[in-house]
């Protein structure tokens, strides 16, 4: 089973050399299989939280996002190709929200269609993982 983000320690996530996901990334919501992103396929970067400001409410609770902090460390794709699944909610002015395709839980993530060059953001604490 996928672990959620609280159970894993940050550092064993990427490595350290490439910063590419050494685990696969799966749906946050507990009993979805849904995988989103294979295992070094990502790159961890910085990046504004602003863009993901929603209602974490639309997270179940197990996911356990909480308010005090803020989404700044992403999993960056270039290409949605590079997805092994994923949906789009809703879109706002440019940014397009990133979603789970199986269950809709989101926003999992975004990509803003005005950034050149392109980016695909998910957010490294809305997410499980399995290594
Ligand atoms: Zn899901």
């Amino acid at each position: 089973m996928p672990e959620a983000f609280n159970d894993v320690t940050i550092t064993s996530l990427y490595n350290p050399e490439t910063n590419k996901n050494t685990a696969d990334i799966f749906c946050p919501k507990e009993g979805c299989r849904c995988l989103i992103i294979r295992k070094n396929t990502a790159v961890l970067v910085e990046r504004d939280a602003d863009k993901l400001s929603l209602p974490e409410s639309v997270l179940p609770a197990e996911a356990n996002v909480s308010d005090d902090k803020e989404d700044t460390q992403f999993w960056l794709l270039k290409d949605m190709m590079d997805f092994d699944n994923v949906g789009f909610s809703k879109t706002v002015g440019s940014v397009k929200f990133l979603s789970c395709a199986d269950c809709d839980l989101g926003p999992l993530g975004y990509h803003d269609t005005a950034c050149s060059p392109k980016e695909f953001l998910i957010s490294i604490r809305r997410a499980r993982y399995r290594f």
